[in-house]
C-alpha cells in the first residue's frame, strides 16, 4: 500500500476556469485540459499560494487517499469523487490526524492572506460563498435587458436586471456571479461557468428588491456574452456563486475609496457607488473614479454618472479614440491627479480597487509608481502593506 497522503483537488463543479490558480503556481503543479483545471499530486508542495486568489474556493478541496489520482482521472471528474473509506488501523488514523491538522495549518495562514496575497477590507461585511453550483444552480428571471452604450457604435454593452423570485441569494458590493450558457461545447460536454461582477447593490437594483444587475459586453465570439445580451424579459438563466471573499466595499464610512477600471469592470463600482449613495449619503469626499472608454458614448453607465453629486464622487472619465483629441489611458489621467493621489495613498483609510483589462494593470502600477517617488513615498512598501491590510485590490481580466 502507498503512504496515505491528503491530494489537493480543484471541485470542477466550481470551478469557473479562469485560470488563476494555473497561473498563480510557483511550480507548476496546476495545469489544465479544454475540461478542468487539476493538480499534480506529485509535484504539489502545499504552498498554498493558489488557495486566496481563486474567486470561487473551488481550489480548497482535499481528500486522503491511498493512491493520489492521476491527473488523466481528475480531467475526466465532472465532480469530486467522495472521500473514500481508508485503511484505520492505528497508525493509518493517527497519520491522517496530523495530515488534517497540518493541513488545516497551512490553510489558516494562507486564508489571512499572509504574504502578499488578497485580503479583505476590514471593514468588509462577510460574504456567503458557493451557495449554488453547477450541479444545483439557482434559476433567475430576466428583468430587464438596456442597452448601455449608444446604438452604432459597434461596442453593444448591456445592464441586465435577474430576478431572484423566492431564491435566498445574498451577495455583497464586488462579489460575482456565475452564468451557465445553454447547449454544449465543440465536445459535446455542458458550457462551462462564466464570471461576471454583480453591479447592483446588495439590497438590489431597488432597495428591497430581490434581484441583482450585471454589466456585459457583447464579444463577436462569445458564447456566453451573445446569450445574456440576447435576453429577453421573462427568460429563465442558470446561476451560480455567489463568489468572491476579498474584493468587497468597506463598510467604514471614514474610508476613502479610490476606483479605477475600464470598460465593463466597472460594473463592481456601480455597485459600491449604489451602496455608499443609499447607506452613506452624508459622506463627502470619499469616492474617486478614474474610468477609461474609448467615447463618451461607448462609457456604460455615462448617463447615470452624470447624476452622482461631485460631493459624492470625484470623477475622471478618460478616453481613448475621441477624433481630434489625445488618446487618455486612466493611467495618464492618474499623473495629472499626483497630488490628490498622493495625499490619499498617505492616509491609512484609502483603499484602492482596480477593476478591468488585464492590460491596465502593469500602466497603473506604473503610475502609482511615479506618483510615489515624486512624493517620497516607496510605491512597492506602500502596495505591500496595502495589499496585507485589505486595501489593495486587483481583479483584471
Ligand atoms: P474596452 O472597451 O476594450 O476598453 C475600455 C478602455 O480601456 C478603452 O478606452 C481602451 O482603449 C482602454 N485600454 C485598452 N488597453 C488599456 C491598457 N493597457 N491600459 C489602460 N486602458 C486600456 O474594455 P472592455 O472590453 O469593456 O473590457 C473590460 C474588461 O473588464 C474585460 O477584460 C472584462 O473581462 C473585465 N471585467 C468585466 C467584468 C464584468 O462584470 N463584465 C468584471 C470585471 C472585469 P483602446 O481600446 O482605445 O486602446
Amino acid at each position: 500500500m502507498n503512504a496515505i497522503v491528503k491530494q489537493h483537488l480543484i471541485d470542477p463543479e466550481i470551478c469557473i476556469r479562469c485560470g488563476t490558480c494555473e497561473e498563480t503556481c510557483p511550480i507548476d503543479a496546476v495545469t489544465h485540459n479544454d475540461d478542468n483545471y487539476v493538480v499534480d499530486a506529485e509535484k504539489c508542495n502545499y504552498c498554498m499560494d493558489c488557495i486566496a486568489p481563486c474567486p470561487t474556493g473551488s481550489i480548497d478541496n482535499w481528500r486522503v487517499v491511498n493512491t493520489p489520482y492521476s491527473l488523466d482521472e481528475q480531467f475526466s471528474w465532472e465532480e469530486l469523487p467522495e472521500q473514500e473509506d481508508i485503511a484505520t488501523d492505528e497508525g493509518a488514523a493517527a497519520t491522517m490526524e496530523a495530515l488534517e491538522d497540518e493541513i488545516s495549518a497551512l490553510l489558516a495562514e494562507a486564508h489571512k492572506g499572509t504574504g502578499g496575497k488578497p485580503v479583505a477590507p476590514a471593514s468588509a461585511a462577510k460574504p456567503s460563498v458557493n451557495l449554488y453550483s453547477r450541479s444545483k444552480p439557482a434559476i433567475a428571471t430576466v428583468q430587464g435587458n438596456l442597452r448601455l452604450t449608444e446604438e452604432g457604435t459597434g461596442n453593444d454593452v448591456r445592464h441586465i436586471v435577474l430576478d431572484l423570485g423566492d431564491t435566498v441569494f445574498p451577495v455583497l458590493e464586488g462579489q460575482s456571479i456565475g452564468i451557465i450558457p445553454p447547449g454544449e461545447d465543440a465536445g459535446g460536454k455542458p458550457q462551462g461557468v462564466r464570471l461576471y461582477s454583480v453591479a447592483s447593490a446588495r439590497d438590489g437594483e431597488r432597495p428591497n428588491t430581490n434581484n441583482l444587475s450585471l454589466t456585459v459586453k457583447r464579444e463577436e465570439v462569445g458564447v456566453c456574452s451573445n446569450y445574456l445580451c440576447d435576453l429577453k424579459r421573462g427568460d429563465k438563466v442558470q446561476v451560480t456563486g455567489p463568489f468572491g471573499a476579498t474584493f468587497l466595499i468597506p463598510e467604514d464610512p471614514a474610508v476613502k475609496l479610490v476606483m479605477i477600471c475600464t470598460g465593463t469592470g466597472s460594473a463592481p463600482f456601480r455597485a459600491f457607488t449604489e451602496r455608499r449613495r443609499r447607506t452613506m449619503p452624508s459622506v463627502k469626499g470619499g469616492l474617486t473614479l478614474f474610468f477609461g472608454a474609448r467615447r463618451p458614448e461607448e462609457l456604460p453607465y455615462f448617463g447615470p454618472l452624470k447624476k452622482v453629486p461631485p460631493q459624492l464622487m470625484t470623477q475622471h472619465l478618460c478616453y481613448s479614440r475621441v477624433p481630434d483629441a489625445p488618446k487618455e489611458y486612466v493611467q495618464d489621467r492618474m499623473l495629472t491627479c499626483a497630488d490628490e493621489l498622493s495625499a490619499l495613498l498617505k492616509d491609512d483609510g484609502t483603499h484602492v480597487f482596480i477593476c478591468g483589462l488585464k492590460g491596465m494593470e502593469t500602466g497603473v502600477d506604473e503610475s502609482f509608481a511615479s506618483i510615489c517617488r515624486q512624493s517620497d513615498l516607496d510605491w512597492s512598501a506602500v502596495k505591500t502593506a496595502m495589499r496585507e491590510s485589505g486595501r489593495y485590490h486587483v481583479e483584471t481580466y
